[in-house]
């Protein structure tokens, strides 16, 4: 799909792409966490898990899902327990254990914004993000997984990075200095992407951005303070 390489071992992700492939037609749709949920035999419950967590899977059958959840971070948390339970029921035996938080991250984003839909250019559905329930840092990540977006950059005062996503995945990887700053303004914010957020500049955008590397110039033209949201707790 793209000369960059995904952060996703590339046998694995061959897996993902055909579990994505049988949820979604070619068509970008939102994904129906019930009806999904419901197609796979998982029994999906809400309940009040508290401050800090947002899902929890409970075996290879079962999940529940924060109550407070709605829209774009409700169908982000469903989809990283869905990886969960997928691992419990046998697929992608190729990832180690001690990797599986760092994957359904990964494997929600392309549940929710398959790479497919972001390289059909004349169709990408970046106004459509709201309605698909789809967030910015998904697709902020999505491009970047493309060699599309910067590989590092941030949502707030959260780190993004292009392998580890919104955690600290690799040991030694230059995101992890970024992650302990406070001040992390010299990251591009992804509010600042034009790609994301100027559609007339989308497609000269799209051209220039895949020779961006981890350690990229600073960007910011307009930093910005705000605070972004704490990371969220998955389990
Ligand atoms: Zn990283
Ligand atoms: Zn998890």
């Amino acid at each position: 799909m793209s000369d960059v390489t995904h952060p996703l071992p590339s046998s694995i992700l061959r897996e993902v792409d055909a579990f994505v492939a049988t949820v979604h037609t070619n068509r970008p749709r939102r994904l129906d966490p019930v009806g999904l949920a419901r197609t796979l035999a998982i029994e999906m419950s809400r309940r009040d898990l508290g401050e800090t967590l947002l899902g929890l899977t409970l075996d290879e059958n079962r999940m529940l899902l924060h109550r407070k959840l709605r829209g774009a971070r409700l169908a982000f948390v469903f989809a990283h327990e869905l990886a969960h339970i997928q691992c419990r029921r046998g697929a992608f035996r190729g990832l180690a254990r001690s990797d599986e938080e760092w994957f359904a991250d990964w494997f929600a984003r392309e549940l929710l914004l398959p790479r497919r839909w972001l390289l059909d250019r004349d169709r990408w559905p970046r106004t459509q993000l709201g309605s698909l329930c789809v967030d910015g840092e998904t697709a902020a990540l999505q491009l970047a997984a493309l060699g599309s977006g910067p590989a590092l950059m941030r949502n707030g005062s959260r780190v993004l990075c292009r392998r580890c996503g919104t955690r600290t995945y690799d040991w030694h990887c230059h995101c992890r200095a970024w992650r302990t700053r406070t001040d992390i303004r010299e990251l591009p914010d992804l509010r600042q992407l034009e790609l994301l957020y100027t559609p007339p500049r989308w497609r000269s955008a799209w051209l220039r951005f895949p020779q961006w590397e981890t350690d990229m110039p600073a960007v910011a033209r307009r930093p910005i303070a705000r605070a972004g949201a704490s990371p969220p707790a998955l389990a």
